[in-house]
């Protein structure tokens, strides 16, 4: 029905509970992460150790890349060195072009990559039009813990209303 909108798995979880192994089975290579929100609350600089640890256990079965559209070149930067993985800031999702620049070094099919995010008009959107498995997750509060998020409900209501129009 509203297949842009839709993301592949909503497991009603934060990024650091979503168990590897159903990643690595699903034989997915590479993981675009959104940041705010997903991996930390837009607010914080400091990122959870659980997040952390999540991250760093992923990079043993995945390439992983931060994909935000956070103008901050700065602050998106310094969470990517912290986690030790590649960034993309500036990234004008659900726009694929910031994407597409970093597949280039892939040489994945689209069924081998995921997007994780919180968002369904930017990060789900641009995943379903690259044809990656697209994972919609709680975002994160201040303590890291994942939380009901207004605008997620809203965007889930629009999403609905919307249906399969979206482009
Ligand atoms: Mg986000």
């Amino acid at each position: 029905m509203n297949k842009w909108l839709n993301p592949d798995w909503e497991p009603g979880i934060g990024v650091q509970s979503i168990p590897h192994q159903i990643l690595i089975k699903k034989g997915i290579k590479a993981l675009f992460l959104d940041v705010d929100g997903t991996l930390i609350q837009g607010r914080r600089v400091i990122i959870h150790q659980s997040v952390i640890d999540w991250v760093t256990e992923a990079k043993k079965y995945q390439f992983i890349h931060l994909v935000s559209n956070n103008p901050s070149k700065k602050r998106i930067e310094s969470i990517a060195n912290r986690l030790g993985i590649t960034y993309t800031n500036s990234a004008a999702k659900p726009s694929s072009k910031a994407i597409k620049n970093k597949l280039k070094d892939l040489n994945l099919k689209p069924s081998q990559i995921a997007i994780i995010g919180d968002r369904i008009f930017t990060d789900v959107l641009v995943g379903n039009r690259l044809g990656f498995y697209t994972i919609l997750v709680k975002p994160l509060d201040l303590n890291g813990q994942p939380v009901n998020n207004l605008l997620q409900q809203l965007e889930k209501c629009l999403a609905k209303i919307i249906g399969g129009s979206v482009k």
